[in-house]
């Protein structure tokens, strides 16, 4: 059973339909890859997938166990975000806040996540630092450790590497990568940057205010979309 599947969903703002004709299935273990030019509806469906906004018809199902509140979220990054003013740690653990409860403070389980996380990706020599003075890619780490504290099944990442310069740029699409096969965390990723976006994908979702392709990796590189697309020129 699929974690997501969306179905005819259509979104709206104050009525108007801005994406349409979203029809398709999110695996345990895929990799998706989000494409398409500005204002073509990307953000608009992160917020459905995060039920932050309602379909204006059709649906988008959860299955095989996700719940909303599983998925981890790397929000596009704001200037007053980057001014953060708290420790590598604080930011982490702030990712196990869903998972407190009623409880006001953060137990032995929390404080073990996040030193977990922070390990696995490489940022634990920085936990004492504050997070505002690290660089771009630095902090995309520790968001990412803050998100994968959030979930052990699905993250969910808009535009990671906004901003970043292209050595850095692979670096955090090769974590992403390494998450997806060796913690086996479904990856949906919202992005721009086509081709190192896709080169690490298994599924590609292309839209257009509506779905004009989703399938597979290899599929899309051999169709006319994708061809066009990754050609530079966009031409459907
Ligand atoms: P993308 O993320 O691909 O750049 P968006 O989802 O932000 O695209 O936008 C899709 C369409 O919805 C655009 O035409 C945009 O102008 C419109 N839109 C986005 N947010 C709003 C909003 N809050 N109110 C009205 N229209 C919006």
């Amino acid at each position: 059973m699929a974690y997501i599947t969306c179905k005819n969903a259509a979104f709206a703002y104050e009525g108007k339909i801005v994406i349409d004709e979203l029809n398709f299935v999110v695996h345990a273990g895929d990799y998706l890859c989000i494409v398409g030019e500005n204002g073509s509806g990307k953000s608009t469906l992160v917020k459905g997938l995060l039920r932050l906004k309602t379909p204006a018809r059709g649906a988008v199902e959860f299955g095989n166990g996700l719940k909303s509140q599983e998925i981890g979220y790397l929000p596009q990054q704001t200037d007053v975000q980057r001014d953060f003013p708290a420790s590598v740690y604080e930011v982490v653990l702030s990712g196990c806040l869903n998972r407190l409860g009623r409880r006001p403070f953060y137990g032995a389980a929390e404080k073990k996540e996040a030193l977990m996380r922070m390990e696995q990706l490489n940022i634990l020599d920085m936990r004492r630092q504050c997070y505002r003075e690290l660089s771009g890619g630095q902090q995309q780490r520790v968001l990412l450790a803050r998100a994968l504290c959030a979930t052990q099944k699905l993250l969910l990442l808009d535009e990671p590497v906004a901003g970043l310069d292209p050595i850095v740029t692979g670096e955090l699409y090769q974590m992403i990568s390494k998450i997806n096969r060796e913690l086996h965390v479904t990856i949906v990723m919202v992005s721009h940057d086509l081709e190192g976006a896709v080169g690490q994908a298994s599924h590609i979702l292309h839209l257009k205010n509506k779905q004009i392709f989703f399938g597979t990796k290899d599929q899309y590189v051999h169709s006319p979309i994708g061809r066009a697309f990754l050609g530079g020129e966009e031409h459907v």
